[in-house]
């Protein structure tokens, strides 16, 4: 920092100053908490947690589903065919379950069962939030590190690339001089 402006960034490998540092580190809002940055919360505590199992589940093969229940919902869906001499095809799952409720650490959707299991479980906060102040003094936040829904809203990828294309082109603009930081 040079008094409230963001000035570089230090890391493993050395200190590099920039005149625009762009945090794009997911969803522990690395320079949100550096900079003390409010985090506002819309939505319940929901936790997301997801794995991969690989095996046969043709119904997956055609098409993907996200089933809801009184509880939550799960989606599954085939990721690909795995390159082996007998093919087998890699699937992943996600379940989100409303409340705090954890589910068991071998879980597995019921069409799943039986499958082998690729990577263990993985949770991940996927409560809606925003960071209050996502652009300031020598900075920008964008995608994740911004703001976060949870997977139903499918709009993840597309905001993390439309926010960084939104920035690139606002820095470009303040470059060339149409645009001024404060
Ligand atoms: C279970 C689940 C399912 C999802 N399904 C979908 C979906 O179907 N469609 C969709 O659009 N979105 C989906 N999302 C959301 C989507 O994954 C995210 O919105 C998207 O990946 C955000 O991209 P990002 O680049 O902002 O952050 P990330 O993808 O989290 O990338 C951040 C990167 O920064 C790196 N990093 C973190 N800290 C540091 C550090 N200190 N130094 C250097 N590097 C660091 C991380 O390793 C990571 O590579 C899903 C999310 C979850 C949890």
């Amino acid at each position: 920092m040079d008094g409230c402006r963001v000035v570089g960034v230090e890391t493993s490998l050395g200190t590099f100053r920039a005149t625009k540092i762009i945090d794009a580190a997911g969803g522990n809002h690395w320079l949100a908490q550096q900079l003390g940055l409010e985090i506002q919360y819309h939505s319940p505590r929901l936790i997301a947690y997801y794995g991969y199992v690989t095996g046969e589940c043709s119904a997956r093969d055609i098409a993907p589903a996200i089933v809801a229940d009184s509880c939550g919902w799960t989606w599954t869906a085939k990721v690909r065919c795995l390159q082996r001499a007998t093919p087998t095809q890699l699937y992943q799952w996600t379940r989100l379950s409303f409340g705090t409720q954890k589910i068991p650490k071998d879980w597995l959707p019921n069409e799943f069962l039986g499958l082998k299991i690729f990577q263990r479980m993985r949770a991940s906060d996927v409560s809606w939030r925003i960071v209050s102040q996502s652009a300031g003094s020598g900075y920008f936040i964008v995608g994740d590190a911004a703001m976060i829904l949870d997977p139903t809203s499918s709009h993840g990828v597309l905001k993390a690339i439309m926010s960084g294309i939104w920035v690139s082109h606002s820095i470009a603009s303040e470059f060339v001089g149409n645009l001024t930081e404060l």
